[in-house]
């Protein structure tokens, strides 16, 4: 296990379709491409604890501290929507000061992004990566339920001002709804030299909608851009990484980059080495796990480091061959995508 993502905080501010579908936007949505004649399925009642549930930054970082001991190298915080929570330059600090990362990250939906950059650059953060699934300003506000497609525009901006490199943006494709944008998205990411990655929508979504008809295929996806653009293969970038590279030959700066992320029609189980914490802190070894291990207790008892220690080695060796996405025996987790950390 080399990476450890960590969640701050189940909390969001956007409502995005895949993943907290809460609107009439989504509802509507569903309702229409809903191919299922059985009732719809009970949506997941997320349970809004107190803060007081959320580990401290001090004990976010005594476990990254001893994953780094293990062998952990990259960390990457995440939510929920990870600067809803106070003062996360401090934790950015924090970690990376850590013996042992290279590499520390965060994801965001870019909304408030522009008045914590200068901080969160100044305390030790390299990279960012930011969530857009639509240049359309319509369309925007129904994938993620705000008007929020301008703040996010200029998050991106800034973000390249400050010198974060590799500026990384996810889109998540879901058919009739945000596919036609494909090319306009990598268009963007030729334009201003980022690093654009599809993703196949993952069946995480609170409203249990999900349906294999909404999956545009990294396959289609990388047909479509191919015949629009001049790109090039730009290999894996280490052989744990998610993504399928490919480069415009002719980008900005000669940077522009696609990711192709396909845990749906080609997974990568096989090669996955990322552990996730939850805000509630709970260790989860897939984001499919059915069942997550509960560090907290050992956090506010009095367990040593060594305890800790063995205690993760022994949650790893448990930690699931692949995922059964599209098989009969598949059953979604009880937590949604924002409460888990992506
Ligand atoms: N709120 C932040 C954001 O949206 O960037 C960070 C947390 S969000 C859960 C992390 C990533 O998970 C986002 O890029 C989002 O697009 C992706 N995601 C959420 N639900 C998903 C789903 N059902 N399938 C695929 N990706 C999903
Ligand atoms: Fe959207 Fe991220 Fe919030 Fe989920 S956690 S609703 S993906 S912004």
């Amino acid at each position: 296990m080399r990476d450890l993502r960590i969640s701050i905080t189940d909390r969001c501010n956007f409502r995005c379709l895949y993943c907290l579908p809460e609107t009439e936007a989504a509802a509507d949505f569903y309702r229409r491409k809903s191919t299922d004649s059985t009732e719809a399925p009970q949506p997941i009642q997320h349970e809004w604890k107190p803060r007081s549930h959320f580990l401290t930054y001090e004990e976010i970082t005594r476990v990254a501290r001893i994953a780094t001991d293990l062998g952990v190298t990259k960390l990457r915080l995440t939510g929920g929507e990870p600067l809803l929570r106070r003062a996360v330059p401090e934790l950015v600090r924090q970690l990376s000061e850590l013996e042992g990362i290279d590499d520390l990250a965060l994801t965001t939906n870019g909304f408030h992004f522009d008045k914590h950059a200068e901080a969160l650059r100044a305390a030790g953060l390299r990279r960012v990566t930011f969530s857009l699934d639509s240049l359309d300003r319509d369309n925007f506000k129904k994938l993620t339920g705000r008007d929020g497609l301008g703040e996010l525009l200029t998050a991106i901006t800034r973000a390249r001002e400050l010198g974060f490199a590799p500026v990384k943006v996810n889109a998540v494709i879901i058919r009739d709804l945000n596919d036609h944008e494909i090319e306009a998205l990598a268009q963007f990411a030729r334009e201003e030299a980022l690093t654009m990655r599809f993703i196949e929508f993952m069946p995480l979504d609170s409203s249990r909608a999900w349906q294999r008809e909404h999956v545009v295929t990294g396959r289609e996806i990388r047909d479509r851009l191919q015949a629009a653009f001049d790109l090039e293969p730009a290999g894996m970038e280490h052989a744990a990484a998610t993504a399928t590279r490919w480069r415009f030959k002719d980008g900005k700066e000669g940077q522009g980059e696609i990711g192709l992320i396909t845990p749906v029609s080609e997974p990568f189980c096989g090669q996955c080495n990322r552990l996730r914490l939850t805000a509630d802190g709970k260790i989860r070894t897939c984001l499919f796990s059915l069942h997550e291990h509960d560090l907290k207790p050992l956090l506010r008892g009095n367990a040593t480091d060594t305890d800790i220690t063995d205690w993760l080695q022994a949650v790893v060796l448990k930690k699931e061959p692949r995922h059964h996405i599209g098989e009969t025996d598949f059953e979604q987790p009880d937590r949604t995508m924002s409460a888990i950390g992506g």
